[in-house]
């Protein structure tokens, strides 16, 4: 009657209402159940199309990563569950859940059943000045990178390298980057696989037509992509050059050049600024 009444007040609202099934209810991630004795108890829910997929434990991430999973999903628990038998109930159907994603059975006990480390205290917190700085996370080189930072103070934090997606999805339109001034960019050759790769302040548009007048007054000392197109007799794809980066700030761009200069076959007259191959084996 309720439903109908607030239904009736305006057509273009329509309120739904779910009504209690086998004395249970669900309300977000609570399952509220009433029980014989009307006292109401709460459980973690989830959908009947829940997976139960969780980060597998074998997968690229640092253990803090994985851990931070296990730690909230016992959160979750913790608050939700309210009575011992519901907690324990949930305990283990997170200790099977855990077991089916690859993690090792003594990882998710440590995790489930000892307290966190408690948290610094506020004073402490505003005692210690973090400087917080980003890196990609490389198995086995970044926890130690982090543990001499921790050292000094600085607090790293694990950002995630490439993936198939970020390489494949592309969900965003491309905006003009023919036109947007500073950039590093790529002119590829249409006789073989190598490519020119260049930085530039001001717009590709413009450097193409640099490159081209080059090519056409044969000046090989100027532009390499002129030096490749009449030495090696090669045509240049002037339509397939592209933006391979935004970058405005001059030292950065340099180096991210010198970057896609070592990932790319190139015909470059110069590699660009001098990277140490120790980070190049981790950038690339
Ligand atoms: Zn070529």
């Amino acid at each position: 009657m309720f439903l109908e009444h607030l239904n009736s007040l305006r057509p273009s609202i329509k309120f739904t209402m779910e009504v209690e099934s086998n004395h249970q209810l669900p309300f977000l991630d609570v399952m509220v159940e009433r029980t014989n004795s009307n006292s109401i108890i709460t459980k973690v829910y989830r959908k009947p199309t829940h997976t139960d997929c969780y980060l597998n434990y074998w997968s690229y991430h640092s253990h803090s990563v994985k851990n931070g999973i296990i730690h909230i999903l016992k959160h979750c628990a913790k608050t939700i569950c309210r009575d011992e038998i519901t907690l324990t109930e949930e305990m283990e159907h997170l200790k099977l859940v855990f077991k089916k994603n690859g993690y090792p059975c003594d990882t998710v006990n440590r995790a489930l059943h000892h307290q966190r480390n408690k948290r610094r205290s506020k004073e402490e917190q505003t005692q210690i000045t973090e400087v917080t700085t980003t890196i990609p996370y490389v198995k086995g080189v970044s926890e130690r990178i982090r543990r001499i930072c921790a050292k000094h103070n600085i607090k790293v934090i694990f950002r995630s390298g490439r993936t198939l997606r970020s390489i494949l999805s592309h969900v965003k339109p491309q905006p003009d980057l023919l036109n947007h001034p500073g950039v590093i960019y790529r002119i590829p050759c249409l006789d073989c696989d190598r490519s020119y790769i260049g930085e530039t302040g001001r717009t590709l548009r413009v450097r193409l037509s640099e490159h081209q007048r080059c090519c056409k007054n044969f000046e090989t000392q100027k532009s390499a992509v002129a030096q490749h197109c009449l030495e090696e007799h090669h045509r240049i794809d002037w339509q397939g050059s592209t933006v391979i980066e935004k970058e405005s700030i001059w030292h950065r761009k340099r180096i991210k050049e010198a970057i896609h200069i070592n990932s790319f076959p190139n015909f470059n007259q110069d590699q660009g600024l001098n990277i140490s191959p120790i980070w190049m084996s981790n950038i690339t």
